[in-house]
């Protein structure tokens, strides 16, 4: 196949992606019903019920817009020949592979970067503000980006330069090598996060002695649960949304708590949610998720090692033959092919990303069914209640839209498996 043809399979993944997304935005703006469904009846009044819907539909909007521009903009990086300017621009800069490689992608994530600060601006000053969800200041919402920046330059930094050096000493078992590395950080990150990432952006502290801790402490006793560290983080600081999790592998486990979820939910149910943690990890869910992911990284970098070195990839992307022969001659890594690869895979990813969605949603309906047998259901389907009026969030979704992209079932799935 010649780099004319994939070129135009490029195209035609990237548009069909596109399309895809949109019909399924419609079908699940659709899906909206007019009236509560009779189950959760109660939950909202009627004029309540009607702004939750109109912010999911303001959510959409944005949704396309933002995604019109991405999609725009990659379109004329390819089509302009654009990916293979900035590729011989930081190989004229850069002597070595790995410099180059790391620039080339350093000015890929700004572009994109930059095309989507204006969406999620309006999204945070503009929607979430007029909901009443937001509480980030435009300080924050800058100091946010520049650590991000940061954070993601080494972390990813890190990650490339390890592969490209991989690549360029062990020809044969570099993709191995790069799977070992990758799953030995996801399982670091996984294990630090609490401790390392987090307080960069938030402030912890431990959760003062009184009720809520005793009762904490006394279900994780019940249930023979390993309780680490009791933590409150100050979600507040960005949202009124709240939330709950776990942190830390192997040995004990710290709970890390929202201040707004302390505020707005009853020491029943606080426990019940924990209680739907406990559960995950009784059931082995982090074990089994990490399992799934590392054998799908083991997948795509076995597929990627047969791509990694073709000439058509980088012709496809825009580079001359000349230059392309330049490279493959120095057995340097060319960082067109991992974008082009990256494309190309995207139907593979959308697939896997629905699998691993179902197994999601597979683990919640068990966590839930220990919170139930150990904790109560009717303390944890009032949290969710609370939690899914409080955001506004879409009790009718349709169902495609769900298999896509919800890790977790609906609302009203939840609670019928949870009163069988
Ligand atoms: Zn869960």
């Amino acid at each position: 196949m010649n780099g004319d043809t994939i070129f135009y399979i490029i195209i035609a993944l990237l548009t069909g992606e596109f399309v895809l997304e949109r019909v399924l935005s419609r079908l699940n703006i659709k899906a909206m019903s007019a009236a509560l469904p009779s189950k959760l009846s109660g939950l909202y009044d009627k004029e309540e019920y009607k702004k939750s819907q109109e912010y999911q539909i303001e959510k959409d909007n944005l949704g396309l817009y933002s995604s019109a521009a991405s999609y725009l903009l990659t379109l004329i990086l390819l089509s302009t020949g654009g990916y293979a300017w900035i590729d011989s621009f930081t190989k004229d800069h850069f002597d070595s592979n790995t410099g180059q490689i790391l620039a080339f992608f350093a000015i890929v994530a700004i572009l994109s970067d930059i095309i989507s600060i204006p969406f999620e601006w309006k999204n945070t000053f503009s929607i979430e503000e007029k909901y009443g969800f937001n509480k980030m200041t435009p300080k924050t919402f800058i100091i946010d980006k520049i650590k991000g920046y940061a954070l993601g330059g080494v972390i990813g930094g890190l990650l490339l330069w390890g592969f490209v050096a991989f690549y360029s000493n062990f020809p044969d078992t570099y993709w191995i090598i790069a799977w070992v590395v990758f799953m030995l950080f996801a399982l670091g990150a996984t294990m630090f996060y609490a401790n390392i990432i987090l307080p960069m952006f938030n402030k912890i502290t431990p959760l003062e002695d009184g009720e809520l801790r005793t009762a904490i402490e006394k279900y994780a006793e019940g249930v023979d649960f390993p309780l680490g560290r009791i933590m409150v983080m100050d979600g507040s600081k960005r949202s009124t949304k709240a939330n709950a999790f776990f942190s830390g592998l192997g040995g004990n486990k710290n709970i890390v708590l929202y201040d707004t979820l302390i505020e707005k939910l009853s020491i029943d149910e606080i426990v019940a949610v924990l209680a739907h943690e406990v559960g995950h990890y009784k059931r082995k869910h982090t074990l089994q998720m990490f399992f799934i992911s590392a054998v799908n990284m083991f997948i795509t970098l076995f597929i990627l090692s047969k791509f990694i070195d073709s000439k058509e990839l980088a012709e496809a992307m825009g580079a001359s033959k000349s230059s392309v022969f330049v490279g493959a001659a120095k057995h340097s890594l060319s960082p067109l092919n991992l974008v082009a690869f990256s494309m190309l895979y995207s139907p593979i990813s959308l697939i896997t990303g629905i699998v691993i969605n179902a197994f999601s949603r597979k683990n919640e309906f068990e966590a839930d069914a220990f919170a139930k047998d150990t904790s109560s259901s009717l303390a944890l389907i009032d949290a969710l209640k609370k939690l899914s009026v409080d955001s506004l969030s879409n009790l009718t979704p349709d169902e495609n839209y769900v298999k896509m992209h919800y890790s977790h079932p609906p609302l009203l799935q939840r609670m019928e498996a949870m009163e069988d």
